[in-house]
C-alpha cells in the first residue's frame, strides 16, 4: 500500500542528499524528519523537523520510529544495528542487508562476485606481512583501502610496480584497521548507474553517467557516457541483478570501471541516492530523489528517460565563488546545499549544464 500524502518520512543523515530527498518528498506531499547530530544541517533547513542526536542514539531512534511512517537514509554508514532495530517497528528502506554489504569492501566484493558481477581481484589485509604477500600476488601494484568507512578516496594508498617487501608500518599508518588490497585496474573510463526498485519489484534505471574524479572526489558526470550500447546494457543488467539479490527498495548507485574491451568491473555500490545521479533533477522528468521517495513510499516509479545531454559538476570549496558567473549561463541548473563555510574538499553545491538539443 502506498503512503498517503501528509505522512512523515524519517531520514537518517542530514547532508545534501538528505536535503534533496526532503525537497522531493515535500513536492509529493510528505513531511520529513531528519536524524542528524549536526545542528542546522543542510537537510534540516528544508525538512519539517530535526532530531538532533547521534545515529545510534537509542532514544532518538525510538522517537524517529514513532513519528515516521517509513524510514530511509542518505548515507551508507548508518549503523546496521540501528537500521535493524528500527525495522522492528517501522519499515526501513533500503533494507539493512544493503548496508551490511556496502559497509565492508570485502563483503561487497564477495556479494558481487557471488551473483556473477565481476570486480577487481582483492585480498583482505590485516598486517604488513599480508600486505607483502598480497602485493606479490598482484605483481607489485595495487590499491590499499580501508575495508570500512572509506569515502571520497579517503583511507587509500596506491602502490605501483613496487618491489614487494619493506612495507613495515604501512598498516599502522592506515590506522591498524581491517584493510583490502585491490588489484590496480587499468580502466579506460569510470561510469555509474543509478537505478531504483519499487516495493512491487519493478525497476527504473537511468542512463549510465561517465564520471571523472579529482583527488578521489567526484568532479563531473557526463551524459551520455562514452561507451557502446552493449556496455550500457551490461551495466544496467548488473544493476538489475544487484537490486533483485538484495530485495532492494529505493535508489542505488553503482560505480563501474570500463576496460578497453568494453567489459565492466563493479567498484562500489552505494545504497542511497548518488552524487553521479544529480543530473537527473535537470535532465529527467523524475529525478533520482523523487524516484527514491516514490520507491520507499510504495508509489509507482517514474519514467527515468533522459531529455537532454548534460554535464553535472560539483562545486567544491571555493568553487562556490563561481556562482554568479554560472548563473549568467542560460542553460544551467544550479543547486546549493546551504552550507555556511566553504572548506577545502567540502561539497557546497553542484550544477548541471544542459545541451540545447532536446532528445525526446
Ligand atoms: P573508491 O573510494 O573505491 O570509489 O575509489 C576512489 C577512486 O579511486 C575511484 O573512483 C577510482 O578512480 C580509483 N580506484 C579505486 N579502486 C581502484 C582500483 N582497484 N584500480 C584503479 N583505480 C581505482
Amino acid at each position: 500500500m502506498s503512503l498517503p500524502a501528509g505522512s512523515t518520512i524519517g531520514i537518517i543523515g542530514g547532508g545534501q542528499l538528505g536535503r534533496m530527498l526532503a525537497m522531493a518528498a515535500a513536492r509529493l506531499g510528505y513531511r520529513t524528519v531528519v536524524l542528524e547530530p549536526q545542528p542546522d544541517c543542510p537537510a534540516a533547513q528544508v525538512a519539517n523537523r530535526q532530531i538532533t542526536a547521534a545515529y545510534d542514539d537509542t532514544a532518538a531512534l525510538a522517537e524517529l520510529a514513532a513519528v515516521s511512517a517509513v524510514v530511509t537514509y542518505e548515507f551508507e554508514n548508518v549503523p546496521v544495528a540501528a537500521a535493524s532495530a528500527l525495522a522492528v517497528t517501522v519499515p526501513v528502506y533500503p533494507p539493512a542487508r544493503a548496508l551490511e554489504v556496502a559497509q565492508d569492501r570485502v563483503a561487497e566484493k564477495k556479494f558481487l562476485n557471488g551473483i556473477g558481477v565481476p570486480t577487481a581481484d582483492f585480498c583482505p589485509v590485516d598486517n604488513d606481512d599480508e600486505l607483502t604477500a598480497a602485493l606479490k600476488k598482484f605483481g607489485g601494484s595495487g590499491i590499499l583501502k580501508t575495508r570500512r568507512m572509506g569515502y571520497d578516496g579517503k583511507g587509500q594508498r596506491v602502490f605501483r610496480n613496487m618491489e614487494t617487501g619493506g612495507f613495515a608500518g604501512t598498516c599502522e599508518a592506515m590506522g591498524n584497521v581491517p584493510l583490502i588490497l585491490e588489484s590496480l585496474v587499468a580502466f579506460e573510463r569510470e561510469i555509474s548507474v543509478v537505478a531504483a526498485r519499487g516495493i512491487d519489484g519493478l525497476l527504473a534505471t537511468y542512463d549510465p553517467a561517465e564520471n571523472v574524479h579529482r583527488e578521489g572526489i567526484l568532479h563531473s558526470s557526463t551524459l551520455p557516457a562514452g561507451i557502446t550500447s552493449e556496455t550500457a546494457v551490461s551495466a544496467q543488467a548488473a544493476a538489475a541483478k544487484i537490486l533483485a539479490a538484495l530485495d532492494y527498495v529505493g535508489v542505488i548507485g553503482i560505480e563501474f570501471f570500463v576496460l578497453a574491451d568494453g567489459s565492466l568491473l563493479a567498484n562500489e555500490i552505494a545504497p542511497r541516492v548518488h552524487n553521479s545521479g544529480h543530473w537527473t533533477e535537470a535532465a529527467c522528468i523524475v529525478s533520482q530523489f523523487e524516484q527514491h521517495i516514490r520507491a520507499v513510499a510504495g508509489l509507482p516509479l517514474g519514467n527515468p528517460g533522459r531529455h537532454f545531454d548534460c554535464v553535472m559538476e560539483n562545486l567544491i570549496g571555493d568553487d562556490i565563488l563561481c556562482v554568479p558567473a554560472l548563473l549568467a549561463e542560460p542553460d544551467l541548473m544550479l543547486h546549493l546545499y546551504g552550507k555556511a563555510e566553504a572548506r577545502p574538499g567540502r561539497k557546497m553545491g553542484h550544477f548541471t549544464r544542459m545541451s540545447r538539443h532536446r532528445l525526446i
